[in-house]
């Protein structure tokens, strides 16, 4: 569904990513793990064109992704995202956030995009809270809100970067419950994460960055249990 074809990106002489290749399959869960700077969020972001990358090549579906406009709007329709700080509209309605794509970006009628975003937000959990500006959530529930959001478009990869990262532990897991079963019904998922139990149980490949290279990749048994590299052992160690 995505392939990066030795993509770089660098901020004024600061190179982040020095020629990443990666190729991810329908119905793929691939977790991202790396040392903070090494460049996992740049690379999910130029993935959907929020960074221009310097060089290299990138496929979604087999299109090469550019950033001309009319490209960019079929891109972004095809790539859902979820951040860290979850970023939702502050001044709509939790259902208002979950319809805006479908009604702004498809043209669905209000009816039809609002019953859309109701089944959805049935689907991460969130039942009774339509009405309700997202502030006045756990920041658990804000965050299945905005995968229901990300999902609204029916995208056919959803991207996630460190979607637990801002949440107190007692939070995270249904967070992680609700990305486990997106996972199980065949959703192709990007995640950057340090939840190891995510990466040792739902993915289907673990991708290890450090410095911008892709160092080490392969089944979670594998990357987790008999890291090759002096590097990605020393990053597990300090997790544990
Ligand atoms: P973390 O685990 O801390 O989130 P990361 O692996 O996601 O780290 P990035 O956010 O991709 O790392 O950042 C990689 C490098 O790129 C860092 O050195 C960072 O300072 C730099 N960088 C990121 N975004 C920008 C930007 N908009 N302008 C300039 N430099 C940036
Ligand atoms: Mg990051």
């Amino acid at each position: 569904e995505i392939e990066l074809r030795d993509l770089h990106k660098s901020y004024g002489d600061n190179e982040v990513l020095k020629g990443i290749d990666l190729d991810i399959a329908l119905g793929e869960v691939v977790v991202i793990l790396g040392p903070s700077g090494s460049g996992k969020s740049t690379m999910l972001r130029c993935i959907n064109m929020l960074e221009t990358p310097t060089s290299g090549e990138i496929r979604v579906r087999g299109q090469v992704v550019d950033s001309r406009p009319a490209n960019l709007m079929a891109l972004r329709r095809e790539v859902g995202m979820v951040f860290q700080q979850f970023n939702l509209f502050p001044n709509m309605t939790v259902l208002e956030n979950v319809a805006a794509g479908p009604r702004y970006v498809r043209g669905m009628s209000r009816a039809d995009s609002e019953a859309r975003a109701q089944q959805l937000l049935t689907r991460v959990g969130i039942v009774g809270k339509d009405d309700v500006r997202p502030t006045r959530l756990s920041g658990g529930q804000q965050q299945r809100v905005a995968i229901a959001r990300a999902l609204a478009l029916e995208p056919r990869v959803v991207l996630f970067d460190e979607p637990t990262s801002a949440l107190d532990p007692e939070l995270r897991g249904e967070v992680l419950d609700t990305m486990k079963s997106l996972a199980s019904q065949g959703t192709t998922m990007a995640v950057v994460t340090h939840e190891m139990s995510f990466a040792r149980h739902v993915a289907s490949r673990v991708i290890f960055i450090d410095g911008g290279v892709i160092v080490e990749e392969g089944d979670p048994a594998q990357v987790l249990e008999r890291p090759k590299s002096a590097r990605l052992r020393q990053f597990l160690n300090k997790l544990e």
